[in-house]
């Protein structure tokens, strides 16, 4: 290796060598191009074995090779690296398919206000899907500091489907999800989501999953009907899955008739809001969603 002897077994520094890796090093920084820091240093070399010196982090120190620059120095040359390669377009090549994004955000009455410019620097950026849930209070204060008001929620997810059509309509390839719920009330009062004229009353097609869809698995075996809200169901370790799945407090998430507002709304079948963020807010996930507009009867 480049810089250190090995003698006896053990690496120790070639003082010569080590001269001329600060000295690239420190040549490099100061904003002399690789070979240009390498030709300072009084060693030719080419761009490339600048490059592979540049980015060798043994250099700082491990167990076995003492270190030869300072954690700092190494950290420095690494951003000027980036930053020019950046500068060249270098990073088509480090960031090129097949990595997709996905963004998923989390809405409040403390950010609502940033989400049209989130949804076009999205579209801008080209993301391949972007999505948001809402957030889920966690003591009472929060609940009051972070509520949005029922049909300002409305006009929320109003402005988010304009501006999804809007980017859309302009060649935008983003997926643009309607993860929440609330979506299905939005498109329904729209004409843009219809309940099927086959379809049972009594029967759950859609909408939260807790209870007929998913469960949440811990490390430590532990399963939730919901990892946003305290529904610990029980332990893998200790009971099947299909008995947890098919057990008594599960079925709890199942009883879609003690949902006091959602029992009585004909989208019963396709959203039951986000009980998890209703628990957040009042401590009984049958309550009515606090941001439904809908007016149940
Ligand atoms: S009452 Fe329940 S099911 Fe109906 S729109 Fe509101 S959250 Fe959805
Ligand atoms: S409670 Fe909310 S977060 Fe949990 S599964 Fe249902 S809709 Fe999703």
């Amino acid at each position: 290796m480049y810089g250190y002897k090995i003698i006896n077994g053990k690496a120790v520094i070639d003082e010569q060598e080590a001269g001329i890796i600060i000295s690239i090093f420190n040549g490099y920084i100061s904003g002399l191009s690789m070979k240009a820091a390498a030709a300072n240093a009084g060693v030719p070399m080419q761009h490339s074995a600048v490059k592979r010196i540049l980015m060798r982090d043994i250099y700082i120190g491990t167990d076995y090779y003492p270190a030869i620059i300072s954690r700092e120095t190494f950290a420095k040359a690494t951003g000027k690296r980036l930053h020019r390669a950046n500068q060249h377009g270098c990073e088509k090549r480090y960031t090129a398919p097949p990595m997709y994004c996905a963004i998923m955000s989390t809405v409040s009455s403390m950010n609502m206000g940033d989400f049209p410019q989130m949804i076009d620097l999205v579209a801008e950026k080209n993301v391949d899907v972007f999505a948001f849930g809402r957030y889920c209070p966690t003591s009472g204060q929060k609940s009051e500091e972070y509520h949005i008001e029922p049909t300002a929620y409305r006009d929320f997810l109003d402005m988010c489907y304009k501006r999804f059509q809007y980017h859309k309509s302009n060649g935008c390839k983003t997926t643009f999800q309607y993860k929440d719920h609330l979506w299905t009330l939005y498109l329904y009062e729209q004409g843009l989501f219809k309940i099927p004229e086959n379809h049972e009353p009594d029967k759950v097609y859609d909408g939260c999953h807790c209870g007929i869809g998913h469960m949440t698995i811990l490390p430590t075996g532990d399963v939730f009907a919901c990892r946003r809200m305290e529904s610990k169901i029980g332990n893998v370790f200790e009971t099947p899955m299909y008995e947890l799945f098919l057990g008594a407090d599960l079925e709890e998430y199942r009883q879609f008739d003690k949902f006091e507002k959602c029992s009585k709304c004909e989208l019963r079948g396709y959203c039951r809001g986000c009980p998890a963020v209703t628990f957040g807010y009042t401590g009984n996930m049958y309550a009515p969603d606090p941001q439904c507009w809908k007016e149940v009867s």
